[in-house]
Formats: C-alpha cells, sequence, structure tokens
C-alpha cells in the first residue's frame, strides 16, 4: 500500500501513484497568434498523466484504487461507453495493483476485428469486457458484481467516470498542484475551461479554485454525456467539499456550464473537426473528438463571441482522450482537408 500525500486538501487520504505529475503547465502562443482578439491561452497538460495513454481518469483512480486495495478487493468493476477513456485507465490501473479488471461496455457487441481505439488497449491490457445489449446497465452491473461474489471474488465498483467525491478529490488536489506551477511563473488564471462529462473533474476543479483561494471562474463545456449535467456538478461538487472536509460555500455563479455547440454526446460535427485541426496544426497538440474538441469548440466560442476579455489569461484544461480518435477516423476526415 504507498500512502502519497503530496496535496494538503487530500492529506490523509489513502492514495496509490499511477501518475507523472505534476503535468505540464504550457503556453500556447502560436495558436493566439491565428486567432484575433484571443486572451493568452494556457494548456495543463493532463493527456499527459501517463497510465496507458494518458488522461484525466489518472488522477481519480489514484484514490479510488488506493480505496480498493485497503477495502481487499481483487478485482475492479467500472461501467462505459465503448470508447470509454475511464473503462482504459481503470483496465490499466488495476493492472498496476495485481487487480483483475470487469468493463461493462454500454451496446450491443461490437465485433473483435472491429476493437480500436480504447477497445483494443482494453484488450491488450487484459480486461474482460461484458456488454449490457437491450438490458438496463443498472442491471447488468448488479449481475457482474453478483456472479463476481458468487465466485468468491471481492470486486469494487467504480461508478460511471470515477466520479464519486473520492475521485474527484484527485482534481482538488490537481488545482494545488496547478497553484504550485503558477506561483512559481508568478501568474494568474482568469477563467478555466474544461469539459463537463460525468462531471468529477468540474466538481473536484472547483472544490480546488475555492480551497486555494484562486479568483479564476470555472467554465465546463457540456458534452451531453450526462442528461443534467448541472445538477450533477453541483451535487458532486457540494459531496466533495464535504468528503474532504472543507468547509466552502459556493454560488450560483460558481457553477458555469456552456452548451459548447449543443450537440448530443458523440457527435462530431464540422466544428469539432475544425477545433482539433486548429489546436493540431498550430501547437502540434492533439484533442480528442468527444471531450476535449467539445471543450475547445467552447472556447473558441468564448472568444469568438467576446465573451472574455483580450487581456485575461485562459486556461484550457487537456483531460486527454486521444484514443478515441482511431475509433472515429471517418468522421474526422469527412470533408476535410
Ligand atoms: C472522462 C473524460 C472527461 C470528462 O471528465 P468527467 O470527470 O467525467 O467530467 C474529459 N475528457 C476526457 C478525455 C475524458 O475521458
Amino acid at each position: 500500500m504507498t500512502y502519497d500525500c503530496r496535496g494538503g486538501l487530500t492529506a490523509g487520504l489513502p492514495r496509490v501513484s499511477l501518475t507523472h505529475l505534476p503535468t505540464p503547465l504550457v503556453e500556447l502562443a502560436r495558436l493566439r497568434n491565428a486567432l484575433p482578439g484571443c486572451p493568452r491561452l494556457l494548456i495543463k497538460r493532463d493527456d499527459q498523466t501517463g497510465l496507458a495513454g494518458g488522461g484525466n481518469k489518472a488522477r481519480k483512480l489514484e484514490f479510488l484504487i488506493a480505496d480498493a486495495l485497503e477495502q481487499g478487493a481483487d478485482t475492479v468493476v467500472t461501467v462505459g461507453g465503448p470508447q470509454s477513456n475511464h473503462c482504459r485507465q481503470t483496465a490499466a490501473a488495476a493492472v498496476a495493483f495485481g487487480l483483475r479488471c470487469t468493463l461493462v461496455l454500454s451496446g450491443s457487441p461490437v465485433p473483435r476485428p472491429a476493437w480500436n481505439g480504447n477497445l483494443l488497449l482494453n484488450n491488450l491490457l487484459g480486461a474482460e469486457v461484458r456488454w449490457t445489449g437491450e438490458q438496463p446497465r443498472d442491471e447488468v452491473i448488479a449481475g457482474v458484481l453478483a456472479d463476481l461474489r458468487r465466485g468468491g471474488a471481492r470486486p469494487y465498483y467504480i461508478p460511471i467516470g470515477g466520479s464519486t467525491p473520492r475521485g474527484a478529490a484527485g482534481y482538488a488536489a490537481a488545482v494545488e498542484e496547478l497553484a504550485v506551477q503558477l506561483q512559481e511563473r508568478d501568474e494568474t488564471v482568469d477563467r478555466i475551461v474544461l469539459v463537463s462529462g460525468s462531471g468529477g473533474t468540474h466538481a473536484g476543479v472547483l472544490v480546488g479554485v475555492k480551497a486555494v483561494g484562486f479568483r479564476a471562474h470555472v467554465e465546463g463545456m457540456n458534452n451531453f454525456a450526462v442528461s443534467d449535467i448541472a445538477g450533477q456538478v453541483r451535487v458532486l461538487t457540494e459531496e466533495t467539499a464535504a468528503f474532504l472536509r472543507l468547509d466552502l460555500s459556493f454560488t450560483d455563479d460558481d457553477f458555469r456550464i456552456h452548451d459548447a455547440g449543443g450537440h448530443a454526446y458523440g457527435v462530431i460535427t464540422a466544428a469539432e473537426r475544425d477545433a482539433i485541426r486548429l489546436l493540431a496544426r498550430t501547437e502540434g497538440i492533439l484533442l480528442d473528438p468527444i471531450y476535449t474538441a467539445r471543450a475547445f469548440v467552447g472556447l473558441l466560442d468564448l472568444i469568438r463571441s467576446g465573451g472574455c476579455r483580450p487581456d485575461e489569461t485562459i486556461l484550457f484544461w487537456h483531460t486527454g482522450g486521444l484514443p478515441g480518435l482511431f475509433g472515429r477516423a471517418g468522421d474526422l476526415l469527412e470533408g476535410a482537408g
């Protein structure tokens, strides 16, 4: 059992090491030059957390896997879509700590020859996959957990996206990491832009921002992964603050969620395609098609609509997802040069 209490906010919480931290904090000067009226832009490279291709779930899993080990679990069960980055990183984290892993993936089985992106990686990492098919997801999860227990296993269940207060604590700690980086550079940030998927990242960042006393506003970009993201972020933020025994108060203005194009989860339009190409071709940094491209579309909207001042500093939190690109090559090449 590795206890790592780097951060004050999460001091005393069991934590294993799965990441290469701190992730880089970099200025996007070439992108800024390409966009008229663009404020100063920084990017926090959580696509570089490590753990089988990087991404935000690694920070949550440091706390979730530690809890699984404390509880004497031998198997981790989690859930997501076929191209879930959370499932891929959970599969890798389980391997790193000698746990077995079962993934409940929604929808009908994708035929094996078509397993690409995260689906391929799950297989390489040795995770067992169960498809929900037509059955309600919660029923399938309950069945998987019951089967494992009957077989003598000790399963630990991680809800979708690892978005529990314990998982979100990873992002409160990430804000402390960011605070140190900004202090070293004598910089401040006015806005933090990130994607709100299952809400744990957004909630954890909000708690961290309040706790360290940042004046930055957090702008969550909705990618419509869940039906009531605003409500979910609010509840998770309050639960995470309570879980960390922090006495924080939040106002309506703290919870900002934008529709960033407003398309359904997983839909890739010209806006996402253009956003991915813009960052790739100005900075050599790749976004993912489902999460970070949406957040970037939201950021570009904010800049182009005059929703931010040119003298601000905006931090874009890159949360990973690179393998998802390989599952969507056709959509990404459509109509593009
Ligand atoms: C899961 C995921 C998110 C969303 O994080 P939540 O904590 O679920 O809101 C963002 N980006 C990527 C690449 C992800 O895989």
